[in-house]
């Protein structure tokens, strides 16, 4: 039956109406504007509060990751806040709480109008409060797929280590809120032990160097790490997650740690750009520095409601990151993790970017619509062949051939 897949209607049976569930997504008429990044560099635009900091103080990674703002005094200094905003701080501060670096929080100053990028991205809201029966602390099953100490294995040929809880930002959208800043560190040893275990499981061909930010490590654990896996005739793939390049790039200002990414060549760095206005001359360089350390690097984009629906800002970050030599390479259905409601968006929107794209970039620049699975059941291509729907439930057929129900939001 499962032959049948491919024909399976992508109707909404609703008794007698037969509704469409994808729709047809127009191609809209090729607009003549080019669409495109303005420039700006967060040194530029850095807060009174910094009008005396050098710009080789504001280039190094040192001050840049102890000026961190973390308090809701600190950040007044930098922007009023809401009564919403301030009570979130509050609410979370011994928990999710508030981490910005003050090069990410320097580019609050480019949002107008309605839209807040940035400020949705790094500053709580009491939303984040709200608990939703279908999403989950832990929406990618990871620790039902635990795997070593430090580990998780979703899929046969792969494992992914979690290096740190630590990261240069708190994404308010992040999956793993639930593990990042609040949980004790893994200790180096703990993390080593999990890749020795690796090393000694044949099966294993592709690792993830994950977190909280892999970058957040020294360089002298970055070493260690990629000096086993390097070593191990089956590894065959090296990845390495880190937010850095857009929320801290002083971080790629570090010679030793280009040093060491080259020597290990080729490291296939997953990032995490959303939104054009994060695309400063300081991440610009940061993607440079890493392409020259040898580094083959992929974005992660989240669909992220109130940050990043409108297509035609897909397109300038695309067309930019491209131009840095970085391959837009998911944009990912924001997780089912719990306290990130307000993020969520229905899964159609994805498909209006995707159409939008699709007609004005080649394939370099169309990264894959995907949602990852509640509960480790893994990735599946959003594509209007793999989907049909019963009410606002959803049925996907994963990588696997197992059938998985998804609760879409109402639109
Ligand atoms: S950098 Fe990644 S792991 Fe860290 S808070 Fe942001 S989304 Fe989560």
């Amino acid at each position: 039956m499962h032959s049948s897949w491919a024909n399976t209607s992508i109707s909404m049976d609703t008794g007698s109406e037969t509704k469409p569930l994808i729709g047809k997504v127009e191609a809209a008429a090729l607009d003549r504007q080019p669409v495109c990044v303005v420039p700006s560099s967060s040194y530029d635009l850095r807060p009174s509060k910094w009008r005396d900091v050098s710009a080789e103080a504001w280039a190094s990674y040192d001050w840049q990751w102890q000026n961190r703002v973390m308090t809701c005094d600190d950040l007044l200094e930098i922007t009023p806040l809401s009564e919403d905003e301030r009570r979130a701080i509050e609410t979370f501060s011994r928990t999710f709480s508030l981490c910005v670096s003050p090069h990410y929080v320097a580019l609050l100053r480019l949002e107008s109008g309605d839209s807040h990028p940035i400020r949705r991205q790094c500053i709580p809201t009491m939303a984040e409060t709200e608990v939703i029966d279908c999403l989950m602390d832990d929406p990618l099953g990871e620790a039902r797929h635990h795997y070593s100490g430090c580990g998780t294995r979703r899929y046969p040929d792969r494992a992914l280590v979690y290096t740190t809880h630590a990261c240069a930002m708190r994404c308010r959208h992040c999956t793993r809120r639930c593990k990042v800043g609040r949980m004790e560190q893994p200790t180096h040893a703990s993390v080593m032990k999990t890749i020795d275990d690796i090393c000694a499981d044949t099966r294993i061909r592709d690792v993830l160097l994950s977190g909280g930010d892999a970058l957040s490590l020294s360089n002298d654990e970055i070493e260690a790490m990629l000096g086993r896996l390097r070593a191990c005739p089956h590894i065959d793939v090296i990845r390495l997650c880190t937010r850095m390049p857009c929320t801290l790039p002083q971080r790629m200002n570090d010679d030793v740690l280009l040093q060491t990414l080259a020597r290990y060549a080729p490291i296939y760095v997953n990032t995490q750009f959303n939104h054009p206005l994060e695309a400063t001359d300081e991440s610009a360089k940061a993607l440079q520095l890493l392409r020259k350390a040898g580094c083959v690097i992929g974005n992660q984009s989240v669909l992220l409601r109130g940050v990043n629906e409108n297509p035609k800002d897909h397109e300038a970050l695309n067309r930019w990151l491209l131009r840095n030599g970085c391959r837009p390479y998911y944009l990912f259905l924001c997780d089912v993790a719990q306290g990130t409601y307000h993020f969520r968006t229905p899964i159609q929107t994805g498909f209006e970017i995707m159409a939008h794209l699709r007609g004005r970039l080649s394939g370099l620049g169309i990264p894959h619509y995907v949602v990852d699975l509640p509960d480790g059941m893994g990735k599946v291509d959003l594509a209007p062949g793999l989907v049909h729907c019963d009410s606002n439930i959803v049925h996907f057929r994963n990588w696997f051939g197992a059938d998985v129900s998804y609760p879409d939001v109402f639109v």
